[in-house]
Order: C-alpha cells, then structure tokens, then sequence
C-alpha cells in the first residue's frame, strides 16, 4: 500500500490478450500503487489500433471484484451451496494429490478427466504444465470439441487448414459474404476493414437469422433458419456447376473431388434450398450469380453456421465455394477462417507424447457424469473453462456435478456457477498476473504476453500449481518448468528463429507473409497432394448422412421454435459473465410472441422435453421468425429461475467433428402469468 501523502506512482505496462477471441490485441494496461486501473487498446498493433473491446475494459472488475477467487479452499455445505472453507495451499493440494492416487487404485487413473476450454488461448495456461501432469498420470483425455470443432473438421479436410485472407486484405475485395458470424462483437477489429471495403464499393452479403448491425448494413442479407445454411451453400453449388460457373481449370488443376460434391448439389434448386432455409429463392440466385461474377471475392466462414447437426457439412460447402467458383490467385479473394494454424508453431515443448487413454467428448460430459458407459469418472478437475454455464444438456451436467461420490477440483480466476459444486477450489491468476503467448486466430500475430501486476490474493498460474501436483505425485523430470517464467523461457528457446528471436526482442513476431498470404500465391492446400479434396472420404465416412447429406429440422409441432444463442457483446464465451449486466433477455419476434400473447417485458416460460428456463421476452424484428435468441455464456444467476438455454440444449453432435448443436434446441415459449 502506498504511504498516506505519497503519490501513488502510476506506469503504462504493453501486454497482449491471450482470450478466446481471433484479434488478440495489444493491449496498455495503467497501473496504480500496485493495481489495475485501467485496460485499454495499444497503438502497437496496426490491426487492433488502440481500441479493446468493452468486454475486457472491463477487466479490472474481474480482477479485483467480490467473485475473485483468492485463496485455496475446501467446500463445507451440500454441493452447488457455495460454502468453503479456506485452507492452505499444501493442504488443497494434498487433498487433490491424494484422490488422484486413490482413484488410480480404485478403478485406474481414467476415472480422472481433465475438463478445460479456451479460457485462455495461451500457450502456457493451456496444454503445457496441465499436459505434463495428465498425461504422465494417465487420466482420461478429452475431445476439446465444444467449439470450432465442425470447421476444424472441414477446415483440415479440404485445405489442411491453409492460412486464410488476413483483415488487412479485406478492403481489396469487391464482393464479402459473412457467413455465420457477427464482427460487431466477436472479431470487433475486422469491422473497420468492412466499413472500408464498403466504402470501395464491396457488395456485402450476410448469412444469418439475426439482423445484425452488420446484416443491417448489407447489400443483402439472407436470414436463414438455423441449421440449413447446408443446403443455401449446396443451391450456390448448383447454381455453378448447372449453369456454367464452376472454374473448370482451376478444378481440374487444383482440386479432387469435384465431381461429387456436384453430385451432392444437384437435387438442391434454389426453390427446394429455400423453402427448407425459410427465404426468398429469388435471393439467393441473386446471391450466386453476383459471387460468379465478381472478383475479388471473399467467404468469411464464421463458427455460427457449425452449431447444429448439419454444421460440418455447412463449414464444408461454404469453403468449398470460392475453389469450385476459382476465387483464389488475388489479394481479397478465397475465404477467411481461422488462422490459427498459420505460425506452424508445434508444441515441441511438451516433449510427453498423448497416451491412448480413454477420450471423452466434453459435449457429453453430463451424460458420461451420470450414466457412464464403461469405468465412472470419479474425478473432474476443471481449469479455464465453465462447463455448467457453456456445456450442452445444462441439467444434467449439473446433476452429474451433484453426484456424492464424485470429486470435483475447480481451478478459475472467479466463483463461476461450476466452482459452486467444487470439492475444492484454487485461485488462478489472470492474463495480468502472469506470462503467457497471444496468438490470433483472425489477423496472423503472435505476442508475449506479461504479468502488470503481482498475484492477487493467494492466486497462482496453471504452471505453478499443475508442476506442483505433478512433483507431489512423483511426476516431475529433468527439463520441466519449474514456474511460470521458466515455462516462457522453454517456450522461447524452442520456437524457430526468427519466431523466437522476434518475441525476445521485441515481445511480438513478425508473421510469414507480412501477415498477409494471398491463398494459392502464397500459401497452399496443406493437404498431402497440396490439392483442395472437395471430397475428403474420411469426412464423407464420419457424417451420418454422407458428406454435404442434409439432415431435417428437429422442429416438432410440441417444440417449433430453434434457439439460438449466438455470441455477445457481454463475455468471451462465458468469462467476464459474473459482472453485472442489464436484464437478460429473450428475442423473439413480434409475429411470434402476438401468436402466443406476449407482450415486451412479459416473463416467458422457454421449455422443452430438456427443462425450463424463465427469462423476460424482448420483441424484435430483428430476430427471424420462429427463431428466438439469448445470449451465450449467460451465467444462471441472470435467469429467473437458474437455468439457462443451455438447459434446453440437446447434448446431440454435429455430422462432422463432434461438435456440440447449440442451435438444434427446438422449444416452446409461453407468458408466465
Ligand atoms: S477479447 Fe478480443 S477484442 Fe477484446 S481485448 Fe481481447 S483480443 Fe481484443
């Protein structure tokens, strides 16, 4: 504390934003006496240009509000209570390094499952220390699948996840289709390429059922139901290969599998596309002929689209699209997806190879807690990640949670709605208490993040506390962090120059093709034949339809509704979702709600054969019909009744990828009187 009647001395730290969020911004973070009193935007960064996005100027209250999590502790009362008792360090871990080895006695280490999802994207908090210590026990491993799954899936099997067009590259594209996604609150630093690409006279077209600010903004929009952009893209397909479109040359030299993918489009005319889409055929002829005739032309494949039964599919046609229409060779042409594997970085820190221990999809987590097929999980150890808050079948996770004899470990920077059912709770640091690497996944950048301030209260890194159960369970050998400046000092010796180089000299790596790769100039299929596989058999093998086989609605007459829950300008997922915000709401279009006498305001029951969650109803037209909307990563404290629309969310998986259907819940809506 600083001494009464001395200034506190105040400093401006750089540091980089390791969320799960594609920008990755540099960030300044003003420190006072010690504290955080401010995170905002560095102009070190050209893409992220001095401005953050509210959700993490906000940060501050995260770190230093009543939620934090400060000290180590034990629960006391009933599970889901929140009643703890704080203990020691070595006591909490005591504890948890002893259930480890009796669950190894009693049943096998894979009766332990190690749940985590991007909380962090760093390469330290993630798939490090954590990796050495699960792998060498020989827990069960789990299938991070609950997000990017389904694009993953058809991302490496069309193009071996060639480097996509940079933001920068936005401006020289005559024509954008935004498919599934929403940049005015995830990605918030391509909005300025937009506006600048509109301003050059880009046509812009949105695919999604909201009117979102950027939808508003479009030459067109196409407000789709969810589920079906399948069968739009297959319509586009046709539409280019029956009509003439299709660049037979760039086919025939550089891809395979042309002739099936035609096949699979065929039956879908853009009448039969739009009626099952519920919009206008007319538009989407529009549509495809302007994308056939207008270069440059870019695909923006957002993860929106992948959220359903038919999502690995859906990602697949709409990649598919500029090869099949010969839209790459130009700045501002071929499509733009994650970049996430543009640095080539392998993790050749983390010497311990992944043993073949059970797997287990974390979409299915409330499903394995409670009705396990085979050995029971005994053990959960949550670390970055809120299962009870992002997980698909709400209720059951929680149910799971509950389970007397199941040994919950909840590692978070706060008190999150799963902490609540914890055995035992550690306190992490966050992003500005420790090192860590920030790489986008939108613009090609990679950063050195570091610590602004000390820990807060008794917090400390993933590196220290996973390296510490590991040397309590008689884990640890010669070459392993011993903390957290060690790991980011392993990780630096171990990425390529000028990679490594770059980030000791200057925090920040300059990127292989300036950051801006023009797709089949530069980069290339990274596929074995260095070809697009529009076809890749393995995907048409997983999909339970065949690859690009379109799957019904599961809309019923009891449930008609699709809910979706699309991202927020509120959290990053869920984190950041324990600070206060305005009255949660459910949209739903005025048609809707006068069909079932509700009013603006009116507190809805929302339900299907899942549960029930009470929320209050906002009309809008925004919204598309027989479509509502809430909010992702919603926390249960801002719903009437506890539970949110992950409660009515099937725990059902995508065709490709086993991704989770978010956008599958079908439900009913009525006022509550
Ligand atoms: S969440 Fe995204 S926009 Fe916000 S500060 Fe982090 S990288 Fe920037």
């Amino acid at each position: 504390m600083p001494k009464p009647g001395v200034a506190p001395t105040e400093s401006t730290v750089t540091t980089a934003c390791p969320l799960d969020c594609p920008d990755a911004c540099t960030l300044n973070v003003t420190v006072r006496g010690g504290k955080v009193t401010k995170v905002d935007g560095s102009n070190d960064n050209h893409i992220t240009q001095g401005y953050i996005c509210a959700k993490v100027r906000r940060f501050p209250e995260r770190v230093y509000g009543d939620d934090r999590l400060l000290y180590p502790a034990i629960r006391r009362g009933p599970k889901g209570s929140g009643q703890f008792k704080r203990v020691t360090w070595d006591d909490a871990l005591d504890a948890i390094a002893e259930k480890f080895q009796s669950a190894r006695n009693n049943g096998g280490a894979e009766t332990i499952l190690p749940l985590c999802y991007g909380g962090s994207n760093g390469f330290l908090t993630q798939d490090y220390a954590d990796a050495i210590l699960f792998r060498r026990f020989g827990t069960s491993r789990l299938l991070r699948t609950v997000c990017a799954a389904p694009t993953g899936a058809a991302n490496l099997g069309l193009y071996g996840k060639m480097d996509s067009v940079s933001y920068e590259d936005y401006p020289d594209a005559r024509m954008i289709i935004i498919w599934g996604v929403n940049p005015s609150v995830s990605g918030i630093h391509l909005m300025p390429y937009l506006k600048e690409a509109r301003d050059k006279g880009a046509f812009v077209v949105v695919f999604d059922p909201r009117a979102t600010p950027l939808a508003r903004q479009a030459d067109i929009h196409v407000a789709v139901r969810p589920g079906t952009d399948l069968p739009v893209a297959l319509s586009i397909h046709r539409y280019l290969f029956e009509e003439g479109h299709a660049s037979q040359a760039f086919l025939d030299q550089h891809t395979n599998g042309a002739a099936e993918l035609r096949e699979k489009a065929r039956p879908w005319t853009f009448d039969k596309a739009a009626e099952v889409s519920g919009v206008d055929a007319a538009l989407l002829r529009q549509v495809a002929e302007r994308y056939a005739k207008t270069s440059p032309a870019l695909v923006k494949c957002g993860w929106g689209l992948e959220r359903n039964r038919n999502g690995g599919s859906a990602a697949a046609a709409v990649l598919a699209l500029p090869a099949v229409a010969g839209k790459f060779g130009v700045r501002g042409g071929g499509y733009s997806m994650s970049n996430s594997a543009a640095w080539n970085v392998d993790r050749t820190w983390l010497t311990d190879a992944e043993p073949q221990t059970r797997a287990i999809n974390m979409n299915k987590v409330g499903r394995i807690l409670t009705e396990p097929e085979g050995a029971p999980i005994n053990v959960v150890f949550v670390y970055n990640c809120n299962p009870v808050a992002i997980l698909p079948d709400q209720q059951r996770v929680i149910r799971g949670l509950e389970r007397e004899n199941l040994f919950t470990v909840v590692f978070d920077q706060v008190l999150t709605d799963t902490a609540m059912y914890a055995d035992v709770v550690l306190p992490a640091t966050t992003f500005l208490e420790h090192y860590d690497f920030a790489r986008g996944y939108g613009p090609i950048t990679l950063q050195l993040g570091k610590p602004v301030i000390d820990s807060v209260g008794e917090s400390r890194s993933n590196t220290d506390v996973f390296m510490d159960l590991a040397r309590r369970l008689d884990l640890t050998i010669e070459g392993d962090p011993a903390d957290d400046l060690e790991a980011m000092l392993t990780v630096l010796s171990k990425l390529p120059d000028p990679v490594g180089s770059d980030l000791r000299e200057t925090w920040t790596a300059r990127p292989p093709n300036g950051g801006r790769p023009v797709q089949f100039v530069d980069v290339f299929p990274k596929t074995a034949d260095k070809k697009v596989d529009l076809f890749p058999k393995a995907l048409d093998k997983q999909a339970p339809m065949g690859l690009y086989g379109y799957q019904v609605d599961p809309g019923t007459t009891e449930f008609p509704l699709a809910l979706i829950s699309p991202a927020s300008e509120r959290t990053i997922s869920s984190t950041l979702g324990e600070l206060s915000r305005p009255d949660v709401r459910l949209d739903l279009n005025p048609e809707d709600a006068d069909a079932r006498g509700i009013a603006e305001g009116d507190l809805v029951r929302v339900w299907n054969a899942l549960g029930e969650m009470h929320i209050h109803a906002r009309l809008t037209p925004l919204i598309k019909r027989g479509t509502v909307s809430m909010p992702k990563g919603v926390w249960r404290r801002n719903t009437a009744n506890g539970y949110t629309s992950n409660a009515l969310v099937p725990d059902t998986l995508t065709d490709l990828g086993g991704g989770a259907c978010f956008n599958d819940a079908r439900v009913e809506v009525a006022r509550i009187k």
